[in-house]
């Protein structure tokens, strides 16, 4: 599988744009090709996406983790350019997400996730945790790759949720307000990027383990 950082007020590409915000596309074979997240300007996501090669209409799923602008924002300008989307979201951003996409969607494109599923083959949800955020899992080769907005719920309650459906490999996204820096110690493959507070220290604690994240990073697993 295959996970390109879009948007992120990060930088790791200079070619591309940072702003505050998250998106990434998860690319699996034989899996609908899914973004997380559209990141908080349309036309900033449209224009990373541009630079990266990577057209709109080649994306089959949104995965909204929160209602936050900072990952909601870019979802009607890509809806503009792709209205077949199929939209993954918490009931908690049902609200936003209905408000925008009233314009371009019939509601039988909107699933809500309460509580933990499969949605996919590869494709798991944690469920909206805590009434504000649920995070995307994707099983690979190499064991579950845990995609995260913002981590509002915590970290160790998100990572909790995703062990229901096996081994964590990797974890990916904002860490925001993460400090229990031990409670990562058996994951093999960290990406603390966006609003992360402790990236520092985490790369000091586990450098075999952290990749630096950021716009126009791709991470092959
Ligand atoms: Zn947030
Ligand atoms: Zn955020």
């Amino acid at each position: 599988m295959k996970i390109t950082i879009i948007y992120d007020n990060q930088v790791y590409r200079k070619d591309l744009i940072n702003k505050w915000g998250f998106a990434c596309l998860i690319e699996v074979q034989d899996q609908p090709v899914l973004l997380f997240d559209t990141g908080g300007d349309g036309e900033i996501l449209l224009h990373n996406m541009d630079q990266l090669g990577i057209d709109p209409a080649m994306i089959e799923g949104v995965f909204i983790s929160h209602k936050h602008w900072d990952h909601t924002g870019g979802l009607e300008t890509l809806l503009r350019k792709n209205s077949e989307l199929t939209l993954f979201t918490p009931p908690s951003a049902c609200d936003v997400i209905n408000k925008i996409s009233a314009d371009y969607y019939r509601q039988e494109k909107i699933f809500t996730f309460a509580r933990p599923c499969q949605f996919e083959r590869d494709f798991f949800s944690t469920g909206e945790l805590k009434g504000e955020e649920q995070a995307l899992i994707v099983r690979s080769v190499k064991g579950l790759v845990v995609v995260v907005g913002c981590s509002h719920p915590g970290v160790e309650t998100i990572l909790d949720k995703a062990a229901l459906f096996g081994k964590v490999y990797a974890l990916i996204g904002g860490f925001h307000g993460f400090n229990n820096l031990a409670a990562v110690k058996g994951i093999e493959l960290l990406c603390p990027t966006h609003c992360t507070e402790y990236q520092a220290e985490l790369s000091f604690l586990y450098p075999e383990k952290c990749r630096k994240g950021g716009v126009g990073r791709v991470i092959n697993i």
